[in-house]
């Protein structure tokens, strides 16, 4: 006895079949805790209030290219704060960010220095759910002074930490930054150790700490290994996210693995714990989550205005106004 499928019978992605898989979690809700918007375009954003997705968190990242000062970082995170915050709710997402030095820029000393000392600035502002990305890339001893002197204002904050995991001796690289995270005493259950595979799961759920999952497109962690993850792991403290920035990444990753869970048989309640409520558990402990909050921005006013600023260009309509009867 085998299978309904027959080998010679190829499974076509189509964009039809696409969407009939994306309307089998349809009501559904997700929060994507890994985004980085300030990269992606308003369609995007559109696609992922239409996909369900209510609310995400946006960690302060590495542009693509080094920043050259500190008040490059200080608009960057003023902006996560500010504009990018309000561009979301302007198609109903709530908002949150976490702020912090990336691993990257961490290896040019005396900018990070100075980065370091605007920290404290911005940590403590309203929907800042953490201190993060930070952690290795290169696993340097820059990269490890700083992110020991971040998890330090982490504990301070009592703010939990988002760490970037390297892409390159992820293993070692994973297990450096738990060990070190317990060196300075902080509690693993604050901890969200991201980008995990295979590999360094085990370790990071024995260890009580988070582990979240980042779905890339064409290579690494497709969406159907996290499905077997899944069913091998369970779903306790366990997040998908999208990790979507200026490179080749779907926005709509956490929806649509959630729509393969569906498929594959994982219960509506597991996927809504991977894909919605563990999130907000582990940041929630920042004090700044309200579930609340994601309803008040679902109706947005498209007209509405940020620093004299709105996403309307000269003569659009705002998308509220869809009894209007006139298209234009
Ligand atoms: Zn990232």
């Amino acid at each position: 006895m085998c299978c309904n499928n027959s080998l010679d019978e190829p499974v076509i992605h189509t964009d039809k079949a696409a969407a009939a898989d994306l309307q089998s979690i349809s009501g559904m809700k997700f929060f994507d805790p890994h985004i980085h918007m300030t990269s992606r375009t308003t369609d995007d954003y559109q696609a992922m209030y239409d996909a369900g997705i209510v609310a995400l968190i946006e960690p302060s990242f590495w542009l693509g290219q080094p920043r050259t000062g500190t008040d490059t970082f200080r608009d960057y995170y003023n902006s996560l704060i500010g504009w990018e915050r309000f561009r979301s709710s302007q198609f109903g997402i709530k908002h949150y960010c976490t702020i912090g030095l990336n691993s990257r820029e961490a290896n040019n000393e005396a900018l990070a220095e100075q980065v370091m000392e605007i920290l404290p600035l911005f940590i403590y502002k309203e929907g800042v759910v953490g201190i993060g990305e930070i952690g290795f890339d290169d696993q340097t001893l820059l990269e490890e002074k700083y992110y020991r002197l971040q998890l330090q204002l982490a504990k301070e904050a009592a703010l939990p930490v988002q760490v970037h995991t390297p892409h390159r001796d992820k293993k070692k690289g994973t297990q450096r930054s738990m060990d070190i995270a317990l060196e300075h005493g902080l509690d693993p259950y604050t901890v969200i150790i991201d980008h995990n595979n295979e590999e360094t799961v085990k370790d990071v759920l024995d260890k009580g700490f988070w582990a979240a999952f980042t779905i890339y497109p064409f290579t690494k962690m497709g969406n159907e290994r996290m499905v077997d993850i899944i069913n091998q792991y369970g779903t306790e403290r366990i997040m998908i996210n999208s990790a979507a920035d200026w490179g080749i990444s779907d926005p709509l990753a956490v929806p649509k693995t959630a729509a393969l869970m569906k498929q594959r048989g994982i219960s509506d309640a597991d996927i809504l714990l991977v894909s919605y409520q563990n999130a907000i558990t582990a940041f929630g402990q920042s004090g700044q989550i309200d579930e609340a909050d994601f309803n008040a921005v679902k109706n947005p006013d498209q007209s509405e205005k940020f620093e004299g600023n709105s996403i309307l260009r000269g003569g659009q309509q705002p998308r509220i106004n869809a009894s209007s009867i006139i298209i234009s």
